[in-house]
């Protein structure tokens, strides 16, 4: 494995080329004594069920996964509890608020954007929707929001690695 801050060739705080691997997660500058750690982020997904049952799926709009499916979700803001932030990502990605969220399960995950391995920990969340509201998609971020049977999703179709291993437990009931 490539040391994960690899491509900062610089030290993001003094600017100098002394930037040198510390440890297996850190660099540290030289010439001012600078550290930077690559720690996880902290991603969330939700699998939001109607009452049929069906769960919520959307396609994303932009890299990585173009094109592919997806769970609404993202990352946790600083300040935020994993809570607050699946509400408040599935509000921004498709317009709806939801209750009863429960945590089931948190997954490592693992995909390259802009260049560089990126390795969040992902919080999987259940839970329902508020009946009669209506889809708002988030304009160049996600489109084709709909409800799926649990029996037609093909999990194969999933952007994340972290996502495809959650619905897979989930639908052949490990949780
Ligand atoms: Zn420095």
């Amino acid at each position: 494995m490539t040391h994960p801050l690899e491509i900062f060739l610089f030290c993001p705080k003094c600017g100098a080329k002394n930037f040198k691997i510390n440890d297996n997660y850190s660099k540290k500058c030289d010439s001012c004594g600078f550290v930077y750690y690559k720690n996880p982020v902290i991603g969330v997904g939700v699998a939001i069920f109607n009452e049929s049952g069906q769960i919520l799926c959307l396609q994303r709009e932009k890299d990585p996964g173009k094109g592919l499916l997806a769970l609404p979700g993202g990352f946790v803001d600083i300040g935020e509890s994993i809570e607050e932030a699946a509400i408040r990502e599935v509000m921004e990605e498709t317009g709806v608020e939801i209750t009863d969220l429960k945590l089931v399960d948190n997954i490592p995950n693992s995909y390259i954007y802009s260049g560089m391995d990126q390795h969040p920990l992902d919080f999987y969340f259940t839970a329902k929707i508020k009946e009669s509201q209506h889809f708002k998609e988030q304009k160049g971020e996600t489109s084709h929001i709909r409800f799926v049977s649990p029996q037609q999703i093909n999990t194969d179709s999933f952007a994340m690695q972290s996502t495809r291993i959650f619905l897979k437990k989930f639908l052949s009931n490990a949780y």
